[in-house]
């Protein structure tokens, strides 16, 4: 027996979008995601190859970059969503409301002028995500405001769209 079985409501489900990145009209997204790519390039991924650029957008609409930063003690390596956060927050701000993010293995050319969806319906598990770490930093940046979006930018060109409330429901907080 399985206690899934033993009734009560499903309470919660995750909404997602995924665009095609040439359709987000110019905006504070697209200017977000611009600058998560232009953080990919300065990556230092010595070590893994992946890269990871960042974006993370105040409240008040300013734009911080970020980017992975691999040490070679590994659990000092910088995340790209973190690095971003936290260069707004030593810019003086402290509210988020929105993070961006593009990561790829670092010869992957990120494709930006896709107008049209793949054959194949993309999946959240076909993007690359936020690690539990950087979910709790974006959450605890977020004025415990349940909309700060997240966006993903896959290398193909299409661009995942969610909220840290459906990304990170079971938020850590101290109470
Ligand atoms: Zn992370």
């Amino acid at each position: 027996m399985s206690l899934w079985t033993l009734g009560g409501e499903i309470t919660q489900v995750i909404r997602v979008r995924f665009i095609p990145f040439s359709l987000v009209p110019e905006g504070p997204e697209r200017q977000l995601v611009m600058a998560a790519l232009v953080a990919r390039e300065h990556s230092q991924a010595n070590h893994s190859g992946f890269t990871c650029g960042a974006a993370a957008e105040s409240i008040e609409g300013e734009i911080f970059p970020g980017c992975n930063v691999e040490r070679v003690t590994f659990t000092q390596t910088t995340h790209g969503e973190q690095n971003a956060i936290d260069t707004m927050v030593c810019s003086g701000h402290k509210l988020l409301r929105r993070v961006a993010l593009v990561a790829a293995p670092r010869d992957r050319k990120i494709i930006i002028d896709r107008s049209d969806m793949p054959e194949k319906q993309p999946t959240m598990r076909d993007f690359p995500s936020w690690c539990g770490q950087c979910l709790v930093n974006v959450w605890e940046n977020s004025g415990n405001d349940p909309n700060v979006e997240l966006l993903s930018l896959r290398s193909d060109g299409i661009l995942f769209l969610t909220t840290i409330g459906y990304a990170y429901p079971m938020a850590f907080e101290i109470q």
